[in-house]
């Protein structure tokens, strides 16, 4: 293994897709597995994005692009961001990429070398620690008292090698979302030490709370400098599998990351960007349908995982992950989310993924990106062991 290079060697495989891999295996040998393992939108691509596709294969639109993605795209992008985020910004500040996965991965790229800190508050989603990891750059974990943490509790991490902090909420895995006041107070610790901030919004449509949504660029002219929004079509549309996500960063950011997915990968797929071009200027009706039915799985999941002993389960916020402590039933020792994990797996053939790995032992995260049936029937499963 020595010939591998040294940025790789402690990377670990994606542990949701890991989790995914395992339950559709077993399934494939028959076994009965109800799987909440993924962050997956379980709805199709709304007919009118299907369409779009289609006729951009129809009309030959397969080509090369431009490498950041096409104007008309990037120009809808930039006027979402206005309308309805409130960024102030335009074209030449967008870049949209493999799905926001790869959008995030050209940021570490472009900002962080070895010597670098990345402050990740946990929980957080599994791949960020292992994009910094793979840039050189040291993740800095922020364990906080609660699901959610504050600006004081962020001051406390910063140093001066701190680069960039990677905020995401809704968040995936807890659902929490951080209010205007709450951003301006962690704006301000960016703006005093300046360093960046990516803001994951990915979720940002999902959310059960009645709460407006605030972009953390939308907060000034000095976080905006600093601030490199990141989001994408996969959830908000259903379209995991169509592999289109985009960010927003001042000039000198988005012409690096221009540069560096040009040689790295070329544009994003033609025609899938003009599924996203309908997605983002086309009919909003099918989102609505699909957060409702969201809200009403979030209801049944957080109302039955409460119900177990051991179990104890805040509704969330947003996002479509329930994030339940099993602190009292399984402990929260180190390993021990990870072992609930298996056993749920191999005794009550139910796939969800340890707390642990994101970052936060003692905790189990269901999502419900599922069936209410399946819901139903993996409530009753887990009652015949912690009823
Ligand atoms: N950010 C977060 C917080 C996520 O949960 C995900 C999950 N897919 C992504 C980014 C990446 O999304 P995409 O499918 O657009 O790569
Ligand atoms: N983000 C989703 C999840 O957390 C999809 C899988 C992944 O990309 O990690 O389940």
């Amino acid at each position: 293994m020595s010939f591998l290079a040294e940025r790789v060697k402690n990377i670990r495989p994606s542990p949701t897709l890991a989790m995914l891999g395992r339950a559709k295996e077993l399934k494939k040998k028959g076994e009965p597995v109800l799987d909440f393992s993924i962050g997956e939108p379980d709805f199709d691509t709304p007919q009118n994005i299907k369409d779009a596709a289609a006729k951009a294969m129809k009309e030959g639109f397969t080509k090369y692009t431009d490498p950041r993605g096409i104007l008309e795209l990037r120009e809808a992008i930039a006027g979402k961001l206005c309308k309805e985020n409130h960024v102030d910004t335009e074209a030449e500040n967008i870049v949209v990429s493999h799905g926001a996965k790869h959008a995030l991965f050209n940021v570490f790229a472009a900002l962080c070398e070895k010597g670098d800190e990345v402050i990740i508050p946990a929980p957080y989603w599994v791949s960020f620690s292992e994009m910094a990891k793979l840039c050189q750059a040291t993740p800095v974990i922020l364990h906080s008292k609660g699901l959610k943490f504050s600006a004081e509790e962020l001051r406390q991490k910063v140093s001066g090698k701190t680069k960039l902090l990677v905020l995401n909420y809704p968040n995936n895995p807890s659902g929490v979302i951080y209010s205007r006041n709450e951003l301006k107070k962690i704006a301000e610790v960016a703006v005093e030490n300046n360093f960046f901030v990516i803001s994951d919004e990915i979720y940002e449509k999902f959310i059960y709370t009645g709460e407006t949504y605030t972009s953390l660029a939308s907060l000034g002219d000095e976080i905006s400098r600093l601030a490199i929004t990141v989001n994408g079509v996969s959830k908000t549309y259903a379209m995991t599998g169509w592999r289109i996500g985009y960010l927003c960063a001042r000039k000198e950011i988005t012409d690096a990351i221009n540069a560096t997915q040009g040689n790295a990968s070329g544009n994003p797929n033609s025609i899938a960007q003009k599924a996203a071009l309908e997605a983002i200027t086309g009919p909003q009706d099918s989102v609505k349908k699909m957060v409702a039915e969201f809200a009403k799985r979030r209801e049944i999941i957080s109302k039955g995982l409460s119900g177990l002993n051991g179990f104890e389960c805040e509704k969330p916020m947003g996002a479509f992950y329930a994030f339940p402590s099993v602190a009292n039933c399984f402990g929260a020792k180190a390993g021990s989310s990870s072992k609930l994990a298996s056993f749920l797996l191999e005794e009550l053939k139910i796939a969800a993924v340890p707390g642990s790995d994101f970052g936060k032992e003692g905790f189990m995260r269901f999502s419900f990106a599922t069936s209410t049936d399946t819901i139903a029937q993996g409530i009753e499963r887990l009652k015949k062991h912690f009823g």
